[in-house]
């Protein structure tokens, strides 16, 4: 597969995000190509990814997307529970027991998974001063991490976790598993638009006029001294060395997300009536207030499938065996429903 078929590939599940999507396939392009390369003189370094960007944005889309393209194991490891080895928590070699479940415990292909880290902001050293405490969950996770993203030979516990003590490990090296980190590193922009010399009054950087042009999207000058002074060491930054943004979702974005791809969520809820012999249509009106309502919760298009979901949710329940054989939601029904139901807990998120 060449790096452009590897971005209709995306394409067609992921709306936008074009720039992501251009150096993730050629990032992919070139890990399986230093797999196979067999020349001794030259060895290709690993293209290990690192995405930023808002929550909701597609950012494990692709990541699984790819995935599911190159027919390899996946698996998504959540930062936020990592510790250093020793303290209450997951050690970090717990990553590859769900890389090697998820490739049915065949240790070859699990060899040539992907891993999407996610929440990888999350493990930011806490602070720049060396304390009393020590940071466990933050710069000793990154340390934990390096030799994984490296390329080492890893000792895996097969079930997982300290409740198993009896059980033989398997080796695992980690030198042709592509990981793909990824986190929305919250209060970034605040970092990029220091670095660009924007909030100092009276000093105009030749970049501002295009930053604020575009003032929701200062992410595309992210740079690897940024992802830095948010607190991830060097050596990791170092080993992620292809950098991409997502962009924040825009009202257009959110609508085709909901009925382009291959997977809209419309083509599924149609799916799911079909089934029923129900035939299910939604007004663009109706679909209009549900992206509006979800734009306003700023958590990307994460709010689309809770938002359907609380309107369907009474016709999925009565039409099975009702005798209704259609369903048309109207920006009023989509309204009624919503009345109804507690979204709240949407907006705490954001
Ligand atoms: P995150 O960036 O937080 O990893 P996800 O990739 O998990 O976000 O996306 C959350 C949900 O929104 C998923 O159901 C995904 O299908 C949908 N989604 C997000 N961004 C896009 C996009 N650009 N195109 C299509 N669907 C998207």
């Amino acid at each position: 597969l060449t790096p452009k078929q590897i971005k209709e590939h995306l394409d067609e599940f992921v709306i936008g995000q074009d720039q992501a999507k251009k150096v993730i396939s050629v990032a992919v392009y070139n890990h399986y190509k230093r797999i196979i390369n067999n020349d001794d003189d030259i060895e290709i370094d690993k293209s290990n990814i690192i995405m930023v960007g808002n929550t909701g944005t597609g950012k494990t889309l692709i990541a699984r997307s790819i995935a599911k393209l190159l027919e390899v194991p996946f698996c998504i490891a959540d930062a936020t529970v990592l510790t250093e080895a020793g303290y209450v928590g997951e050690d970090v070699e717990s990553i590859l027991t769900r890389l090697l479940q998820s490739a049915d415990y065949d240790i070859e292909k699990a060899k040539r998974g992907i891993i999407f880290i996610d929440e990888v902001d999350k493990i930011a050293r806490k602070s720049d001063n060396p304390s009393i405490t020590r940071d466990v969950s933050g710069e000793g996770v990154q340390q934990a991490l390096l030799k994984l993203l490296e390329g080492t030979i890893v000792n895996v516990p097969p079930k997982g976790g300290r409740k198993h003590p009896d059980q033989k490990f398997i080796e695992i090296n980690t030198e042709k598993i592509l990981f793909i980190a990824g986190g929305a590193f919250d209060g970034i922009d605040k970092i990029i638009k220091t670095r660009l010399n924007l909030q100092s009054i009276g000093f105009k950087s030749s970049d501002e006029k295009v930053v604020n042009d575009d003032e929701e999207n200062v992410l595309k000058f992210v740079n690897p001294h940024d992802i830095r002074s948010y607190g991830l060491i060097p050596e990791i930054i170092g080993r992620l060395p292809v950098m991409c943004h997502l962009n924040p979702l825009s009202k257009d974005a959110l609508r085709d997300i909901m009925t382009v791809p291959r997977n809209a969520l419309v083509k599924q809820y149609s799916r799911l009536f079909e089934m029923d012999d129900i035939e299910f249509t939604i007004t663009p009106s109706a679909i209009d207030y549900i992206v509006d309502r979800a734009f306003e919760f700023k958590i990307g298009a994460r709010g689309l499938r809770t938002l359907c979901e609380a309107i369907l949710n009474d016709a999925m329940f009565n039409l099975p065996s009702s005798d209704i054989k259609e369903l048309k939601i109207t920006k009023v029904y989509a309204d009624q429903k919503l009345q109804n139901v507690d979204i709240s807990h949407l907006k705490a998120v954001s």
